[in-house]
């Protein structure tokens, strides 16, 4: 990227003008053509009324597929928009429609809200859940997962391609390949790579992908969306089947629309799905390589300058790690951290164990912080980052 794209990016970026925000992974700040689209459309929906608007501006929601579908190398029609990741991912799952004594195969550091998903199943549904071992770098055994998605029964494996706690990437085309030998479903959790890395559906091997808009991806918050494999589309009923994801067949039945969309329920914010089209046209004017280039290279300069500051200690396992960065203070807890950075309006999080039990308990760790970069920040606010945890 070059230093004028990147001032150009602060500056169409208003969050970026007084305060330092390392919290891309949490909530990352919109552009303000993202900002513009939405207030734009609420403000047309109130003069015109929203049945109206909705089909004057149909053309323009249409768009919107292709561009979140550009962003991870789909088709249009194999896109639905949702409200969050967690909705995408419950609405693929429910669909699977699993049965008691199916297995799912999962890891340690799967999202909270899908393992209570399958947690549930484990109650409700009569699943069981078999963990893959993580090696020695933190990384899905791809070894043990060859093994275990060979046994009879096993009919998903969920993984999560960047953890909410870590800037660990697991192997999730390894993993798609290895689904496909194995003829199991396979649903990704990309809510913490979309936007911050190049995906490509088909290299990634998934049937179904969850993701989130105010992350990496810079939409408004309340966005999300769910990719469903074209060929996969006949494997699943939705959950939620209403007037606009299905139509009568005759009096007795219902016929599904074509595509992802059969995934959407009627009611939905036109203004925040528009929203989250331009956030996506604006990644994909800067270029998901571009991003990604810049999001780990700035990773890797900030844990090399947190390396060498004795009290700190890098907490993250992998080895490609990704914008998100993790750590621990000699004698300062991480919420402590947080507060002491927030005070100087250098933004940054926590992970804490309750959100992340399997992944933080199983390495002894209560809470980390985390520092998620994004390609707007600039390696100046890195170093005021740096010097404010020296100051100590
Ligand atoms: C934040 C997060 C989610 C949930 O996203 P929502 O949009 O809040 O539902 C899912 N998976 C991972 C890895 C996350 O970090």
């Amino acid at each position: 990227m070059t230093e004028a794209q990147l001032r150009q990016c602060r500056a169409d970026t208003p969050g970026t003008q007084d305060r330092i925000h390392l919290n891309n992974a949490g909530s990352s700040l919109p552009p303000e053509s993202v900002l513009r689209t939405v207030t734009d459309y609420l403000e047309a929906e109130a003069r015109t009324g929203g049945y109206e608007l909705m089909a004057a501006r149909q053309a323009e929601t249409a768009q919107t597929y292709a561009s979140i579908a550009a962003l991870i190398g789909a088709q249009p029609d194999e896109i639905a928009f949702v409200k969050s990741a967690s909705d995408a991912w419950y609405q693929a799952f429910y669909a699977l429609n699993l049965q008691p004594g199916d297995i799912v195969l999962t890891t340690q550091t799967e999202y909270i809200a899908n393992y209570f998903g399958l947690l549930r199943a484990v109650k409700h549904q009569g699943i069981e859940i078999q963990l893959v071992p993580l090696d020695a770098d933190g990384l899905i055994s791809l070894p043990d997962l060859e093994r275990m998605a060979a046994a009879p029964r096993v009919r998903l494996i969920a993984l999560t391609h960047v953890p909410t706690s870590s800037g660990l990437i697991q192997p999730a085309a390894a993993v798609g390949a290895l689904a496909r030998q194995a003829g199991v479903p396979y649903l990704l959790d990309a809510c913490q790579s979309v936007g911050q890395l190049a995906l490509d559906a088909a290299a990634l091997g998934c049937d179904l992908l969850a993701a989130t808009g105010r992350k990496f991806l810079r939409g408004p918050r309340g966005t999300g969306f769910l990719y469903v494999r074209s060929g996969f589309l006949d494997q699943v009923e939705p959950p939620f089947p209403d007037g606009w994801s299905a139509e009568w067949d005759g009096l007795a039945g219902y016929a599904w629309r074509s595509g992802a969309r059969r995934f959407e329920q009627f009611e939905y914010s036109r203004a925040l799905q528009l929203g989250l089209g331009a956030a996506a046209d604006y990644a994909l004017g800067l270029g998901m390589a571009q991003i990604e280039a810049r999001v780990l290279a700035l990773a890797a300069r900030l844990r090399a300058q947190l390396g060498s500051l004795p009290e700190i200690r890098l907490q993250d396992p992998g080895r490609e790690r990704c914008g998100i960065v993790t750590l621990t203070h000699a004698r300062v807890s991480a919420p402590e951290l947080m507060a002491r950075l927030g005070s100087r309006s250098i933004q940054t999080s926590v992970a804490s164990h309750m959100n992340a039990r399997l992944d933080l308990e199983t390495r002894s760790l209560d809470s980390v912080l985390r520092v998620s970069v994004h390609y707007y920040n600039t390696e100046a606010e890195l170093d005021r980052l740096c010097e404010a945890l020296e100051d100590l």
